[in-house]
C-alpha cells in the first residue's frame, strides 16, 4: 500500500475532545448545557443505530440529547407541530430529523420548518445557500467532516482539480460546494454521468458518496489522489464495503480513507460541533 491512511477515528476523537472542552468552559461561566434534539419516526434499523451513535456522542462531550420518536403512522402535521415545539426550547440548541422518514412525509419541507440557527445537520435551504454564497453558518455535517480530515492531514485543496461521484443532498452537492469554497476546480458526477471513468482518472482529489461497493475501480485513481470514500454498504455476510476497490486504490493513491473508520466517525464530529456553533449563536 503507497498511500497513506487518513484515520478517521482518530482525527474525530480529537475534535471531539475540543467539544467537549468548549461544553466544559460553558457549563463553568454557568452558560447553557448545549441541547441536541434527535426525531425518529418508525423503525428502520440503521436509523436505530445512527441516532444512538449520535446520544452517546452527545453524553461523552457532556451536552444533553433529547430522543423524539414517533411511530411509522406519524403525520405532516404531526411533525411540523413537533419541530415548532423545539423551534422554541430554550434548552434545544439543535433539531436532527433522522433521514429517511416514512414515504407519506414530505421531507423537503419538513426540514424548512426547522428554524436555520437550530439545523445542525445543515440541510436546511437557508444554510446550503450560504454556503453556496461562501458564507457558511451550519456546514452540512458529512462534506463539513471531510473537509475537517483532509485539514488535518495538512492537505492544501486550492487549485486542485476534484471530483464527487454522487450528488445528493446531504453529500455530493454540499461537498461540491464545499470543494469549490476551497478553492478547487469541481466536477459533480452522478447516475446520468456517461464516463465515469474519465473523470475518476483526473481526480487530484476524489469523493465518492454513491452506496455501490467497488463502483470506482482502484486502477482508474490518479497517483497521488486523496481519496474520500464516503459509501457505506452492509454485505451478505455483515460486514461494511465503501464504494472504492480499497486494495488497489490504495496502491495508486497518496491519500486513502479507510471504511469503517474514515468519514464515519467524522460525521458524528461535526453534528457535536455544529451542536456547539448552534448553541453560541442562540445564547451566550
Ligand atoms: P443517495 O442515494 O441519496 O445518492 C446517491 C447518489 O449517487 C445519487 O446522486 C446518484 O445519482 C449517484 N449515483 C448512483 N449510481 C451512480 C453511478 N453509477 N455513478 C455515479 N453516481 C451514481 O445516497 P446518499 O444519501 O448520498 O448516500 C450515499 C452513500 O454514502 C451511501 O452508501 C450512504 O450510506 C453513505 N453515507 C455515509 C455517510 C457517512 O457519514 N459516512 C453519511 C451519509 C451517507
Amino acid at each position: 500500500m503507497a498511500a497513506q491512511l487518513i484515520d478517521g477515528k482518530t482525527i474525530s476523537k480529537t475534535l471531539r475532545q475540543q467539544v467537549a472542552q468548549a461544553v466544559q468552559t460553558r457549563k463553568q461561566q454557568h452558560r447553557s448545557v448545549p441541547g441536541l434534539a434527535v426525531i425518529l419516526v418508525g423503525k428502520n434499523s440503521a436509523s436505530e443505530v445512527y441516532v444512538q451513535k449520535k446520544q452517546d456522542a452527545c453524553q461523552e462531550v457532556g451536552m444533553q440529547s433529547y430522543l423524539y420518536r414517533l411511530p411509522e403512522s406519524a403525520n405532516q402535521q404531526e411533525l411540523i407541530e413537533l419541530i415548532e415545539q423545539l423551534n422554541s426550547a430554550t434548552e434545544i440548541h439543535g433539531i436532527l430529523v433522522q433521514l429517511p422518514l416514512p414515504e407519506h412525509i414530505h421531507t423537503a419541507q419538513l426540514l424548512e420548518m426547522i428554524v436555520p440557527y437550530k439545523d445542525v445537520d445543515g440541510f436546511h435551504p437557508y444554510n446550503m445557500g450560504r454556503l453556496a454564497q461562501r458564507i457558511p453558518l451550519l456546514r452540512p455535517c458529512t462534506p463539513k467532516g471531510i473537509i475537517s480530515l483532509i485539514d488535518h492531514c495538512g492537505i492544501e485543496l486550492k487549485g486542485l482539480d476534484a471530483v464527487v461521484v454522487g450528488a445528493s443532498n446531504i453529500v455530493g452537492r454540499p461537498m461540491a460546494l464545499e470543494l469549490l469554497l476551497a478553492g478547487c476546480s469541481v466536477s459533480i458526477t452522478h447516475r446520468f454521468t456517461r464516463d465515469l471513468e474519465s473523470y475518476v482518472r483526473r481526480a487530484d482529489v476524489l469523493v465518492v458518496g454513491v452506496g455501490k461497493p467497488n463502483l470506482i475501480q482502484g486502477e482508474w485513481i490518479k497517483p497521488g489522489a486523496i481519496v474520500i470514500d464516503v459509501g457505506i454498504t452492509r454485505d451478505a455476510q455483515g460486514q461494511l464495503k465503501g464504494d472504492v476497490e480499497f486494495d488497489e486504490a490504495a496502491k495508486r493513491a497518496g491519500w486513502i480513507t479507510p471504511v469503517p473508520g474514515g468519514v464515519g466517525p467524522m460525521t458524528v464530529a461535526s453534528l457535536l460541533e455544529n451542536t456547539l456553533h448552534a448553541a453560541e449563536l442562540t445564547d451566550s
